[in-house]
């Protein structure tokens, strides 16, 4: 009998604004510890917190992204605990008032093709500051910078049954919000962080105890701590042990989830209305402004270049992967290149340098260029790969460079024709083997011609005047 896998997810991000949730504060990241503070953010004695208006349209923008219900009044609450990286002795988040609620995405799985995954809630809230362990031997040292930093923090309802489709989740999770302008989403930089919550039953059984995964880096590294933890969890109930309540922590080096703490029982907040803030209230119309203005999400754009351009559902889906890859590509057919050119041109030579170093290095307009010489069989596609090479970094005329580097194809028909004859006439063997009937042979043929030419004849233009010449 198997066991059915129960994954649910929270998810924080932080949303891109420029300056913090109730401060004035820049959000600048990688500052020297402590230097971007101010009263409000160190909770001193006086300081009042203002909500920044960005970052309220940014989870608001968010949720309408997730399908989630935007209310017209939520509440700041206040999250009361104790911990040395936060100055207040609270968290300014929202608690039974949250900004949305009931939202929905949708996600391709390897297992169960396109799921629907509930979005429980999306609330705002503010982050803490930072433990440093490493920094001074012996002693924990606090750096404030990240405190008050905005964040939306997505609680998915738990649909997922499997580590493999909580990857998937993420993955459309971060691009609907990254396609919405809402977050950087960069777990490398702290920008979205992970919480996951599993358990495991027997199917058609009650939910089994679930434990909570933190400390994963990556997408890749959820979905290996989580096979850790199920695997955990399964031999623990097969020789018959009982699941606890517990945190683990993953180890990104070994592959392991390891016990954290035990989960107190439900711990006290004790929440309450942060007497400091005002209720949110939201406008209606500007509610609905903000749904209209909702930039194009992923499964629309895919759908576009599939409908419109006629594109392979693989290319769009490597296409739409962040829209930065994606307007590149619009760029270059509006610039005049067919749709599946320009796909395979980004797809190649564009991702390449775009992974390497974020940007495409070649501007779009010059990759229209590029392309228009190899339909014309000025180039060929190899010769165009150079030339594409030597446009790095440095804005020049595809042809130019082409001329530069010697690799404008020959397709002047005299200069042609008097290959193919000198060719023709070196090889009477082969020329009456391809008459007895070898077909094959033209391959040769073209490759004689190549080499007689030193690399210089377009090939396509030779076929027909070969074709002509061997049937003489
Ligand atoms: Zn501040």
């Amino acid at each position: 009998m198997t066991w059915e896998t129960i994954i649910g997810l929270e998810v924080h991000v932080q949303l891109a604004t420029r300056s913090k949730m109730f401060c004035g504060c820049p959000t600048t990241y990688g500052e020297a510890p402590n230097t971007v503070v101010c009263p409000v953010c160190l909770g001193l004695p006086g300081a009042l917190p203002v909500a920044n208006a960005e970052a309220v349209r940014l989870g608001v923008r968010g949720a309408q992204a997730l399908g989630c219900t935007v209310h017209p009044v939520s509440v700041f609450a206040r999250k009361n605990y104790f911990y040395p990286d936060l100055p207040k002795g609270y968290q300014i988040s929202q608690f039974d008032r949250p900004l949305a609620t009931d939202g929905a995405i949708e996600v391709e799985t390897p297992e169960r093709g396109t799921i629907r995954v509930g979005i429980t809630r999306l609330h705002l809230e503010e982050d803490a500051g930072k433990s440093l362990h490493d920094r001074i031997p012996g002693h924990t040292a606090i750096d404030l910078n990240r405190a008050g930093t905005p964040l939306a923090e997505i609680v998915g309802f738990h649909d997922l049954r499997s580590p493999a489709e909580a990857r998937a989740y993420l993955t459309t999770l971060r691009q609907l919000l990254v396609y919405a302008g809402v977050s950087e989403c960069s777990m490398e930089r702290g920008s979205l962080r992970v919480d996951a919550n599993l358990s495991v039953r027997r199917p058609g059984e009650p939910l089994g105890t679930k434990t909570e995964v933190k400390n994963m880096n990556s997408f890749a590294n959820v979905e290996r701590a989580l096979e850790a933890e199920r695997a955990r969890q399964v031999a623990l109930l097969e020789a018959g042990g009982v699941v606890e309540q517990v945190t683990l922590t993953f180890n990104a080096g070994t592959g392991e989830v390891k016990v954290l703490r035990a989960k107190e029982d439900a711990h006290d907040y004790r929440y309450f209305p942060d007497p400091d803030l005002p209720p949110l209230v939201l406008d209606e119309a500007w509610l609905a402004a903000e749904q209209r203005g909702l930039p194009e999400l992923p499964a629309a754009r895919r759908a576009r270049f599939i409908e419109a351009m006629e594109l392979p559902a693989y290319d769009t889906g490597v296409l739409t992967a962040e829209p930065a890859i994606a307007d590149y590509f619009e760029a270059i057919v509006a610039a005049g290149t067919d749709p599946k050119t320009a796909a395979n041109w980004v797809m190649g030579e564009g991702l390449a340098s775009f992974n390497e170093t974020g940007r495409f290095a070649v501007a779009p307009a010059r990759i229209a260029e590029l392309a228009a010489l190899v339909a014309a069989g000025t180039v060929s596609l190899q010769a165009a790969r150079k030339i594409h090479a030597e446009l790095v970094g440095r804005d020049a005329s595809p042809i130019d460079v082409a001329e530069r580097l010697g690799l404008v194809q020959v397709q002047e028909v005299g200069a042609l024709e008097a290959w193919v004859d000198a060719v023709i006439a070196a090889h009477p063997d082969e020329v009456a083997r391809f008459r007895g009937g070898e077909g094959k042979l033209i391959g040769f043929f073209v490759g004689q011609v190549m080499k007689r030419s030193q690399g210089t004849a377009d090939p396509k233009a030779i076929q027909p005047i070969l074709k002509s010449r061997l049937a003489g």
